[in-house]
């Protein structure tokens, strides 16, 4: 089986890139070991969607699909050094209106599969992974887990931080573990958020609380490997006492709606994201801290990049072609790595306990909060990605 573009992973950013070549005339393959479901309750893994991200998935039909009494919208985030730092941003200061929107993944998702499902160019090949991979002058053969092979003009790897494709082609990424894990809980609390998204620097991690729809509030703990293992072990009675004692019981008292999971944070970075007829977008490109909250918006740049550079090609130009992947890398070079930058550096900034630089954080904390232009400037950039 031949096409056009062949896509290793269906999670958001390999989905959202197969949908937005709906109206493209190219034959597209998306491979995926697990369709996605939705959880009974709600998701663990939630997303705060930028207003960019918000409005490329507005663009490719799938915003508009989405059950809005399950969308929260951030209104403001208030920030709290380890000190007396303090920091508030608001979307009505800064002309928007809203900061972010907060989502479930898995509701992404299964709206993606289920316009993926009726797209007359799309072929779905799932449950099935890749499993090895040959590259051509004319095309690169993929062959699955069950032996069929498919051939296609490019190969787009999405599939996550632990890309097989990557690997399998020899890709070299450097990583550096954060040694530390991304504690997520959903929770319900006694006061209402507010819109407001709240996040905490502290000497055990990054704890931020994000607006849920109703009274509930969804967790993640960006905390050292061996406090994450302490809190993982909490019976949810007791992981909900201690994570409303963390907040400063800002909300009242909390109490546990899921189990608490774990992932492991790293930064990740990748020089080549692309070759002859292969592309790496997503989490197989970039990996990020989450205490930015900008991930899964890193992925959707580069599926809307990369989406727009194959619509704007003439039919008879072979979307496989280095110098059509080269403009996409330049294009994308920017952003992930500035992103990486600044988040990397923050965490840093926020773990060293030299009294000096704990003062010097927490001063400039109070003194962007009393700039007001600053402060607008800042969440014009995080929301557009511009100044
Ligand atoms: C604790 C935590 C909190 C986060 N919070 C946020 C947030 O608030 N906002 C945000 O923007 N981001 C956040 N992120 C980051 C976000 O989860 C990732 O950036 C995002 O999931 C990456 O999407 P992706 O589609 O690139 O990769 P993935 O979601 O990893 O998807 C990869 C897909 O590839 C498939 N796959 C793997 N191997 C193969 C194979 N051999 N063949 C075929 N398919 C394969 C997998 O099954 C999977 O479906 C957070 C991350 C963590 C860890």
């Amino acid at each position: 089986m031949e096409f056009d573009v062949l896509i290793v992973g269906g999670g958001l950013a390999g989905a959202s890139l197969a949908v937005a070549l709906r109206g493209t005339q190219r034959r597209v393959a998306v491979v995926e070991p697990r369709a996605p479901q939705r959880p009974a309750g709600w998701d663990q893994r939630i997303y705060a969607i930028s207003p960019a991200s918000r409005a490329y998935l507005d663009d490719i039909g799938i915003w508009a699909h989405l059950d809005p009494s399950r969308l929260a919208p951030v209104r403001e985030m208030a920030i709290f050094g380890d000190v007396d730092g303090h920091l508030h941003f608001s979307a009505y200061e800064a002309g928007l209106a809203e900061l972010a929107c907060i989502v479930e993944s898995s509701h992404m998702q299964v709206e993606m599969w289920e316009t993926l499902r009726r797209q007359h160019n799309v072929s779905l090949f799932s449950p099935a992974s890749a499993r090895s991979i040959t590259p051509g002058e004319q095309s690169v053969a993929i062959e699955l887990d069950d032996g069929r092979v498919l051939r296609t003009r490019l190969l787009v790897a999405a599939d996550g931080a632990n890309s097989v494709v990557r690997e399998t082609l020899g890709i070299a990424a450097r990583t550096t573990p954060y040694n530390e894990l991304g504690v997520v809980a959903n929770f319900t609390c006694e006061r209402p958020h507010d819109g407001i998204a709240r996040q905490w620097f502290r000497d055990d991690g990054v704890l931020a609380w994000l607006p849920l729809p109703g009274n509930r509030v969804s967790m993640v703990w960006s905390a050292p490997d061996a406090h994450a293992q302490t809190l993982l072990a909490l019976d949810p009675r007791a992981l909900a006492d201690a994570v409303a004692s963390a907040g400063g019981h800002a909300l009242g008292q909390l109490t546990a709606e899921s189990e608490a999971a774990a992932f492991a944070l790293r930064l990740m970075r990748v020089d080549e994201i692309v070759r002859e007829r292969v592309v790496l977008i997503g989490d197989a490109a970039h990996t990020i801290h989450p205490l930015s909250g900008h991930g899964i918006n890193l992925g959707f740049g580069d599926a809307a990049a990369l989406a727009a550079r194959i619509a704007a090609l003439p039919a008879w130009r072979d979307p496989g072609e280095l110098a059509v992947l080269r403009a996409y890398a330049r294009e994308r070079a920017e952003e992930p790595r500035l992103l990486q930058g600044v988040t990397d550096a923050l965490d840093r900034l926020f773990k060293t306990r030299h009294p000096l630089l704990r003062f010097a954080r927490n001063s400039g904390m109070n003194l962007t909060d009393r700039l007001p232009v600053l402060r607008s400037a800042l969440v014009r950039y995080a929301t557009s990605g511009k100044f």
